[in-house]
Formats: structure tokens, C-alpha cells, sequence
């Protein structure tokens, strides 16, 4: 698109009650800033909407003058598709407030909330939406992609948990997607990602969770690897419906928890995470010591808690690429495939990290949503590359690719998550993330609610060419 107003940005000022940041101005390089630091855009401006109606505002400008659009909740995505070269940035970071009713157990979420202000207001009233593992992430880009985490065994993915949402459309009208109303977006927006307009209101149900969850960590050194996942496959086989297990390549944390000796060394650990009785977390971190550890720990701890655990180890401005697949089990295969490539990382801040996908996330059938994925029971698999310095990205991205590339036999072959996708290569295009028929599906509602392709700055549904 051609960029053709003379001075947008005076002009965008005067049609929204929000802010509007351009290149001359002190905020300009904070306000374009997104989570990973290997991502360094220039847009024209970032408009900072303060409600609906300046989104509405925004998205009537953007297309009038021609303007690439990108839309920032929680700025997380790894592939920077919340900023835009010389384009307009629509920022919902100040949309962030969260509504609880503890009697109709319903949270209504404003588009730009990070899943730390969801959780401490649904967790006032010991409630909880299932969504991700690190507090600093947008409800927005999770939601809309799908959401997993702690609570996706026991609620579903965040998706799951959706009621209705408001979205403001390429035209610039507010319309509610819900099972009753336009129930072909609600469909789409429920996986298909920011491709068919801004949500600037989301409604969740709610389940209850907490307050006091139990946590645990079984650490294995790097040798003992092999032996502790397979290990751990039958513990993990038997799961009860209230403990979810991730299991992740790290190195150990900095932690008082962590022996001294112990901090920093590479190895492999189980984390468990009980929303049920002491005893029934307590099954299972025991049965997983079959395998001796190096160390562990377990506690009680708040569930909000839980949810910032990670948020240190993936602080913002870290060089960061990844790529995801879904397996159907930990075979022998795939194992010594992990445990042959994870000891190749350089980075100390890379993972490889195994979500159960199980439980609630199978009782929705898969044509029910646009999820890119099967819902048969299954493990999603990050592989992440965390660089604390740009220096080691390019040779991070490599282990990456290869352990992807070593992963890929064993993968169940019916879709890639989008979220944990970081480019759109050969290797994983969004056609076949999504597969024919729910992609072929998402284009024709993409074509009825966004015909000129506005939101594109995601994991673009459009047709070839
Ligand atoms: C540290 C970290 C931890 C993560 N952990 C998990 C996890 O545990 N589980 C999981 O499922 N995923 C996880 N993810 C992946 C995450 O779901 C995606 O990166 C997601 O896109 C982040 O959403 P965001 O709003 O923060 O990102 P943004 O970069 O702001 O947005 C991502 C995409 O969504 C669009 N978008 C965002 N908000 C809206 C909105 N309101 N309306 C329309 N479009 C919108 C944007 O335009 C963009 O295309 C993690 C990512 C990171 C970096």
C-alpha cells in the first residue's frame, strides 16, 4: 500500500481521544518496542486508543489514507506482527481493564489486558480463564490464536472459555461474535488470530481455581535425560483431570530452591502443577522420583504466583525465535532426538518446552473452532531460542531449526500452533498450520469481513498471490 497523507499524524490527533506517538516525539522508541528485542520497526505512528471508539477511529483512518495497520495487545509475538514499518500502530495496551461477575462467573476483558491483570481480578473472587504460562503475555494474540497452559487439562484453551467478543472490522463497525451473532466470526476469531478485525472486548467463562495451588519440580541433569522422559511418559500416560505436568529442556534457575552447585546446569525437569487436593499432586510428583533427580522442590503456592513464575526467565528484549509442532506421544524416537539436540543450544536461556494437551482440550471437537491443530490428545512443543545478547541469535536460530527439523517424524501432522510460530517459512506456511479445509473455511470469512486484507500483519489468511 502506498503511504500518501502529508502530516497523518496531526490529523489522527484530532480524530481520537487516545494519544498518537510519531518519530518526533520522546516516547517514540518505547512505544514502538515489542517484546522481542530482535524486532526493530518503524512506524509512522503508534495511536494509543483509549476505548472502542478510537479503535473505530483508527481503523476508518488506516484504510482512508492507504495506511498499513498492525495491532498491539501484549506486543509478545515473536515475529513482531504488532509493529509495522511506516504504517499505523493500533496499541489497545491502556484497553486493559477486566470486569468479574462472580455470580454469573464471567470475566468481560478489554482488548489490550495481559494475562497478569486477568488473573489478579478473576483470582479476587478465587476464579480463573485457562490461558498462558507467563503473566506478561496479551490476552489478545493468546486468545485469538487459542491460549494453553496450566489450566488447559482441567478448562480447555482460552478459546474454549469464550462467550462472545466486540470486534471492529476493516469497515469500521463494531460487531458482537458470538454462537447467536455473526457466528462465522466467532467461529474464525476463535484461532484464526488478528485477521478478521481488533476485539477490543472479550467474554470469558470462568471456573474455579485456587486461590492455593500446589507446585513442583523434579530436575534431571543432562545425562539422566533419556531415562527420566521416558520415564515420565507413564506418569504422565495417567495424569488425574486436577495435575498438568510440563515437561522442558532448561537450564536450572538462579533460584534459593536450587542447590548452588546446581544453578545454571542444563538438564531436563518435570513441572507439576496440582489445582486439587495435596495428595493427588503428591501422587505424581512422587511417582515422577522413579527417576532420581538432581534436585526438586514442592510447594503450595497463590495461583497468581504460579502464573509470574516464568515471567523473569522470558523478560522482554531477549533475541528471540522459536518454532512449535504438535506430537502425539514422547516416543523413544523423539526422545533421543530432544536428548541428541537440546545439549547443542548456546544460549543459557533456551528451552524446549512439552505442553500436555489432553482432558477438557479433546472434549471440544475440532471443527467447533479455527484452532490450527487436532484435538486428539497430544503434546505441543515450543522450541525456543532465548539470546540475552544479538550476537548469539543467528547461530540460536540454527539449533532451533534443527531441533524442529529432528522433531519433525514424530509430529501428529494435522496443523502447527500459530502462536508459536516466528516466520512463516517453508516449513510451516499458514495454510498448512491451519490445513485445507479450516483455512479454506477462514478465507471465505476473511473475504466477507476484510476483503482488501487490512489485518495482515499476523499469520495472514489470504488467497495464494
Ligand atoms: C514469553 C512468551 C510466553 C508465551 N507463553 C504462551 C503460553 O503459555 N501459551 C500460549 O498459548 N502462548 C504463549 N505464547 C505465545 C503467545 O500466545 C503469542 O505470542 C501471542 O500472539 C501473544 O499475544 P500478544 O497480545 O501479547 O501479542 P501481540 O504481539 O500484541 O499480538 C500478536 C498478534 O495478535 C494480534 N492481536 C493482539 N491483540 C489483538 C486484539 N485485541 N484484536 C485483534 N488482534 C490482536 C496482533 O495484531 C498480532 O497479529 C507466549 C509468547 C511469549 C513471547
Amino acid at each position: 500500500m502506498s503511504q500518501t497523507v502529508e502530516n497523518p499524524i496531526a490529523l489522527l490527533r484530532t480524530r481520537i481521544r487516545g494519544d498518537v506517538v510519531g518519530a518526533d516525539d520522546d516516547q517514540y522508541d518505547d512505544s514502538r518496542r515489542v517484546w522481542n528485542g530482535n524486532i526493530d520497526r518503524r512506524p509512522l505512528a503508534v495511536a494509543r486508543c483509549l476505548d472502542e471508539a478510537d479503535v473505530q477511529a483508527v481503523v476508518r483512518f488506516a484504510t482512508e489514507h492507504r495506511l498499513e495497520v498492525a495491532v498491539r495487545g501484549g506486543a509478545h509475538s515473536m515475529s513482531g506482527a504488532s509493529v509495522v514499518d511506516d504504517g499505523v500502530v493500533i496499541d489497545l495496551g491502556r484497553m486493559n481493564q477486566v470486569r468479574v461477575d462472580p455470580e454469573t462467573r464471567r470475566a468481560v476483558v478489554s482488548g489490550g489486558a495481559l494475562l497478569g491483570d486477568l488473573d489478579s481480578a478473576t483470582q479476587a473472587h478465587g476464579l480463573a480463564v485457562p490461558a498462558g504460562l507467563v503473566s506478561h503475555t496479551g490476552v489478545g494474540g493468546l486468545t485469538l490464536g487459542g491460549g494453553m497452559g496450566w489450566l488447559t487439562r482441567l478448562g480447555g484453551l482460552t478459546i474454549d472459555n469464550l462467550v462472545s467478543a466486540r470486534v471492529v472490522t476493516a469497515d469500521g463497525e463494531a460487531r458482537v461474535a458470538s454462537a447467536s451473532e455473526n457466528a462465522d466470526l466467532f467461529w474464525a476469531i476463535r484461532g484464526g488470530g488478528g485477521n478478521f478485525g481488533v476485539v477490543t472486548q472479550f467474554e470469558f467463562t470462568l471456573h474455579d481455581v485456587g486461590p492455593l495451588i500446589h507446585f513442583g519440580m523434579v530436575f534431571w541433569p543432562l545425562d539422566q535425560g533419556a531415562a527420566a522422559l521416558r520415564h515420565a511418559r507413564t506418569v504422565i500416560d495417567t495424569l488425574p483431570d486436577d495435575v498438568n505436568v510440563v515437561i522442558a529442556g532448561l537450564n536450572a534457575p538462579p533460584a534459593p530452591f536450587v542447590p548452588t552447585q546446581h544453578q545454571l546446569q542444563p538438564g531436563y525437569a518435570a513441572l507439576v502443577v496440582g489445582f486439587g487436593s495435596a495428595q493427588s499432586h503428591a501422587e505424581v510428583f512422587d511417582a515422577l522420583h522413579a527417576v532420581p533427580g538432581l534436585f526438586d522442590f514442592t510447594t503450595p503456592m497463590p495461583y497468581v504466583e504460579l502464573q509470574k513464575m516464568l515471567d523473569e526467565a522470558n523478560a522482554w528484549g531477549f533475541h528471540s525465535y522459536d518454532k512449535g509442532c504438535y506430537v502425539e506421544a514422547l516416543s523413544d524416537e523423539l526422545i533421543d532426538a530432544v536428548t541428541a539436540r537440546f545439549p547443542e543450544k548456546i544460549s543459557p536461556l533456551s528451552v524446549v518446552l512439552f505442553y500436555r494437551l489432553d482432558g477438557a482440550f479433546s472434549r471440544t471437537e475440532e471443527h467447533v473452532t479455527a484452532f490450527s491443530g487436532g484435538r486428539s490428545p497430544r503434546f505441543a512443543v515450543f522450541v525456543i531460542g532465548l539470546c540475552p545478547v544479538p550476537d548469539m541469535w543467528a547461530a540460536e536460530r540454527e539449533w532451533v531449526r534443527s531441533m524442529a527439523d529432528a522433531l519433525q517424524p514424530s509430529t501428529v501432522g494435522d496443523g502447527v500452533y500459530v502462536n508459536g510460530m516466528t516466520d512463516f517459512d517453508a516449513l510451516n506456511p499458514v495454510q498448512a498450520a491451519y490445513g485445507p479445509e479450516k483455512y479454506a473455511r477462514l478465507l471465505d470469512i476473511k473475504r466477507k469481513y476484510d476483503p482488501h486484507n487490512v489485518f495482515r500483519s499476523n499469520a495472514t489468511i489470504a488467497a495464494a498471490g
